[in-house]
């Protein structure tokens, strides 16, 4: 099992598309380990995204992201990371495949809905960052989990 950190950025909030995306993870089978709201330090969005800190979007990145609420989720689940990538769609919304969560409901190559961690030591690092205190993830059973994999593939 693996953990993944996942971003509903401020668009997606004030859009109103929180209970939507959301679903979507919990429909697929990624079991919700972890949930918050609050409007982040720009000091947190900074570290965040500091591997694009050279790059000419970057503060108006930490900008947009700091402009209002965001949702942070911890998501487990066999191959979270990827999958919950594969669920994002293309960074370009524009481009993104209808059925992905960017393809649906955005248009834009920055707002565009969400962050999901690309990697084993980033999924690491960021669920640090935003769920870094004492008991912020919770680890439990779905009642369901039994029909979400089969039993081989729990291992
Ligand atoms: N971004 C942007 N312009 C760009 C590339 C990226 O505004 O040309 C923003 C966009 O919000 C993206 C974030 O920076 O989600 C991080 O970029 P990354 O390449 O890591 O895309 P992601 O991993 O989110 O698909
Ligand atoms: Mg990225």
């Amino acid at each position: 099992m693996e953990r993944t950190l996942v971003l509903l950025k401020p668009d997606a909030v004030q859009r109103g598309l929180v209970g939507p995306i959301l679903a979507r993870f919990e429909q697929k089978g990624l079991k919700l380990v972890g949930l918050k709201l609050r409007q982040f330090p720009k000091a947190t969005l900074e570290q965040h995204y500091s591997v694009h800190k050279e790059r000419p979007f970057f503060r108006s990145l930490v900008e947009f992201m700091g402009s209002g609420p965001v949702v942070a989720l911890a998501l487990e689940g066999k191959n979270a990371i990827a999958v919950v990538r594969k669920l994002m769609g293309k960074t370009n919304s524009a481009e993104a495949e209808p059925g992905t969560i960017r393809g649906d409901y955005g248009m834009s190559f920055s707002n565009n809905l969400v962050h999901g961690s690309d990697g084993p030591e980033s999924a690491a690092t960021e669920l640090k960052l935003f769920f870094g205190g004492a008991d912020e993830l919770v680890s439990w059973t779905p009642a369901e989990s039994t029909w979400i994999y089969a039993p081989e593939e729990l291992g």
